[in-house]
């Protein structure tokens, strides 16, 4: 881990240079973790390069303009095509920033597009009573190619980092500001790549940043608090005509804790000659948690809604209303990580604990 000071960089960073009250000045903590953002071209395409990126922000007079905040910068070694990252990486993110806590007014990730939203449902359960804001963000296109969309997410997420408005996880990306556990990689092509299917956005960045507070997460009082997630056997069954859920049966019944089934529409499954039913149902004597979410982007979950969908509750899953699945994944690895009883993990699935999902 790498880690520089913007006071000691260079001859750059002159406070008798500045026209700004130094004394206002936010702080915030940039942390590197790999992505697009700060890829270079190698002869088996983009890679993460942290020298070039680092450089390169080193020598981004914008980043010390008026009005941005003061900020330190974090290289995560090694640096991840964010595909790659898992409970491990996700630890290290949460622990940087736990670490940093109380020296920082905000926090700015650069991360993968791939899983950024994974990352950011999973930090939004880890940072217990956060109260500082943890921007995500990366780009689509990298910083070493001229129509680069990584100038401005930066810049934008460390405006946003430094004003301290938006107190939770979110991801910053393409002029949107949303809920890091409500959004889901849309495209892989547009600027705009993550949307928030069934959460109002927390701030449109034009002209000016319009934040919309009315959507902001409530703050909790309690103390801030870290928790890091062990790793537990958790899959995803995605259905689809035809399936022959007998082909899951071992995984189903004897390998995983959790599983998150993504459904057709509001919770509807193929019954498959009621082998899905009898596959549950035994799933759910050993404990496993199963949790039915939409394979529609904009959904609420109702297994009651249809025939086809009640069975699953009549087998003990557990609704997922209208969360992600990034999102179900990531809150059945804090809960298991916090309690042992399942009946407690079920209940608290069905809840909102982060802003994750409409009760
Ligand atoms: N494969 C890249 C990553 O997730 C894609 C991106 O950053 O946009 O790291």
């Amino acid at each position: 881990m790498k880690k520089e000071n913007t006071q000691d960089f260079g001859k750059r960073f002159h406070s008798g240079e500045m026209e700004y009250n130094i004394v206002d000045m936010s702080k915030i903590l940039i942390i590197h973790t790999g992505g697009t953002i700060g890829m270079t071209r190698t002869a088996d395409g983009y890679k993460p390069d942290g020298l070039y990126f680092r450089e390169a922000i080193f020598h981004m007079d914008s980043l010390r303009a008026k009005g941005m905040p003061e900020w330190d910068f974090i290289e995560c070694d090694p640096l991840l095509d964010s595909s790659q990252m898992s409970v491990k990486e996700w630890n290290i993110m949460g622990k940087l920033i736990s670490e940093n806590y109380e020296s920082y007014d905000g926090f700015v990730v650069l991360h993968g597009t791939d899983t950024m939203a994974y990352s950011a449902s999973a930090l939004s359960f880890m940072l217990e009573n956060l109260n500082k804001p943890v921007i995500l963000t990366g780009s689509q296109i990298p910083l070493c190619e001229t129509r680069s969309d990584g100038r401005d997410n930066l810049i934008t997420s460390m405006i946003i980092a430094g004003e301290g408005k938006v107190k939770e996880v979110c991801i910053y990306f393409g002029g949107l500001l949303v809920r890091g556990n409500r959004a889901t990689k849309y495209s892989a092509q547009d600027m705009q790549a993550f949307i928030s299917p069934n959460y109002p956005i927390l701030a449109n960045a034009g002209l000016s940043i319009k934040y919309h507070r009315s959507a902001f997460l409530k703050q909790s009082e309690g103390e801030f608090h870290f928790r890091t997630f062990k790793d537990v056997p958790i899959g995803v069954i995605r259905v689809f005509p035809g399936i022959r859920f007998d082909l899951f049966e071992s995984i189903l019944t004897e390998n995983l804790k959790g599983v998150v089934i993504e459904t057709f529409g509001s919770g509807n499954v193929p019954d498959d000659n009621g082998v899905l039913i009898s596959l549950l149902s035994k799933a759910k004597e050993r404990g496993v948690v199963i949790v039915v979410c939409s394979q529609c982007l904009q959904a609420t979950v109702d297994m009651s809604a249809y025939e086809a969908g009640s069975a699953l509750r009549k087998a003990g899953a557990v609704s997922g209303r209208d969360m992600t699945s990034e999102t179900a994944v990531t809150k059945l690895y804090y809960l298991f990580n916090r309690y042992d009883d399942t009946s407690q993990i079920k209940k608290l699935m069905e809840e909102d604990l982060r802003g994750e999902l409409t009760v």
